[in-house]
């Protein structure tokens, strides 16, 4: 057997590893390289490096995440005509997600070509989009639907299992037994992993007892999350003290997964009356449709989600939750001068409807930002969190005079005490680990804590381009 690494290996995108066993060959994930000037050169070596597409046989996706996702339609562009199993949430979430991602490389080639032009340079040398809005509906065509706990048989000589993984809507680790060489050997692939204990999803499944081969996600391997309580008193006192000075409060959020907490923490809030009841706008079409997503598998939600949604039904006027489609409710939501709680995307305040919200809001000291989500270096979200009293959107100077609230605790990754707790569920260490999607000083503390307090041996951080013969 062969593990190739393509992504995911020393850093946290760009998530795909290559299994071959006997004549079949597979891809687990096969995501776009994110952030920073190389990430586009990676995802275009990152295909026609080290295997042929068209001999692979099916692929395993373990959730909608661009990371993990993004580069699935490239993979069809290349040539690549086979399955690509998913469970269905993750399924639904695609279905707007890889449009979406299409969507934005279309205009961002459009905007280098508009750019070119005006500096009275012709398009050579402006890169293609890494692939079209309808690339990416054609490799939504080769998605297969595969619930949680239903073994699928892709080819003779291996078997899959989807496990909940709670990092996501649809999530999932995976359990594949792999016999095209001898005797049948066991591989788990964490995916990215849930932190348990955390609202809307439920944990993560408990991993098997044994395995041959095992990939650990790494993100947050080397720190420890700040607790629930001390989050929600977090938002409490940015809602309080937004409230007493007659603002508004605006919540730049990922669209998927941290949108759904947020809106699940506000509703809770509320109910416990630990705040007064709230008007909350959620502007963004991508939030709503993941919203909509969500609740609709009911069936995937934790019991107190699923409490919260009853109790909201028959209390709608504690906590009136708004989904502005349309261009012109969201620009009313500026003529607002307080009282309302404003959900929207981008996550790190780069693009999409926040923007505009920030411009009108960022002056006025009697509103507030809470930032609930990482932010990297050299966004808007990361000056924000940094301190800056003067920003620039869409070209204009916006002076910060809104207080900024930092929201530590929320995170859809497992911390290490998490992640060494959910790899205490094999019986026995596997024969090899793999520790991937993490940055190097994570991945590099994680495998140091799984050898020191787990005692387990064969622990491997794999480099970008790397195979192991098993
Ligand atoms: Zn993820």
């Amino acid at each position: 057997m062969r593990l190739g690494f393509f992504g995911a290996a020393g850093e946290v995108t760009g998530s795909c590893t290559l299994v071959e066993t006997g004549d079949t060959r597979f891809l687990v994930d096969c995501g776009m390289f994110q952030g920073g000037p190389e990430a586009r050169a990676k995802n275009l070596k990152a295909l026609n490096f080290g295997f042929d597409v068209r001999k692979i046989d099916f692929v395993l996706l373990t959730h909608a995440h661009i990371d993990h996702s993004g580069l699935l339609p490239r993979l069809a562009v290349l040539g690549y005509k086979g399955p690509i199993y998913a469970t269905p949430a993750t399924i639904d979430l695609l279905e707007v997600l890889l449009p979406d991602s299409a969507h934005i490389q279309e205009k961002e080639a459009e905007w280098q070509l508009r750019h070119r032009h005006r500096r009275g340079k012709d398009e050579r040398g402006i890169p293609a989009p890494l692939y079209t809005v309808a690339q990416a509906q054609a490799a939504l065509a080769l998605l297969r639907p595969v619930p949680y706990g239903q073994t699928i048989v892709p080819t003779d000589a291996v078997k899959v299992c989807f496990h909940d993984a709670g990092h996501i809507l649809g999530s999932a680790w995976l359990e594949v037994t792999a016999s095209g060489e001898g005797r049948p050997r066991k591989l788990v692939f964490s995916g990215d992993l849930g932190m348990p204990g955390r609202p809307v999803l439920r944990d993560p499944e408990k991993v098997v007892p044994t395995a041959d081969v095992l990939l650990i996600e790494s993100t947050y391997g080397d720190r420890l999350h700040r607790s629930l309580p001390e989050t929600e008193d977090e938002i409490v006192a940015a809602i309080g003290r937004t409230h007493a000075a007659h603002g508004n409060l605006i919540i730049p959020s990922f669209a998927v997964g941290r949108t759904q907490e947020i809106i699940y923490l506000l509703a809770d809030l509320v109910r416990r009356q630990r705040i007064a009841p709230l008007k909350v706008f959620v502007d963004s079409p991508m939030a709503n449709a993941a919203t909509q997503i969500t609740y609709a598998h009911p069936e995937l939600l934790d019991d107190e989600t699923r409490a919260l949604i009853a109790w909201q039904k028959v209390h709608p006027q504690k906590m009136k939750l708004e989904f502005v489609t349309d261009v012109e409710a969201s620009k009313a939501l500026n003529e607002i001068r307080s009282g309302a709680v404003i959900i929207s995307a981008s996550g790190m305040c780069e693009a999409g409807r926040i923007k505009y919200h920030l411009r009108e809001n960022l002056p006025r000291s009697e509103c507030s930002i809470l930032i609930a989500g990482f932010q990297a270096a050299g966004t808007l979200g990361r000056r924000l969190v940094d301190g800056a009293r003067l920003v620039h959107i869409f070209g204009q100077p916006v002076p910060v005079r809104a207080r900024i609230y930092t929201v530590g605790g929320l995170s859809a990754h497992a911390d290490q005490a998490a992640l060494l707790g959910w790899l205490g569920g094999f019986h026995e260490a596997p024969g090899h680990t793999f520790v991937v999607h993490g940055e190097t000083g994570a991945s590099e503390n994680f495998a140091r804590a799984i050898e020191q307090k787990l005692g387990w041996q064969n622990v491997n951080r794999p480099q970008a381009g790397e195979f192991f013969s098993l």
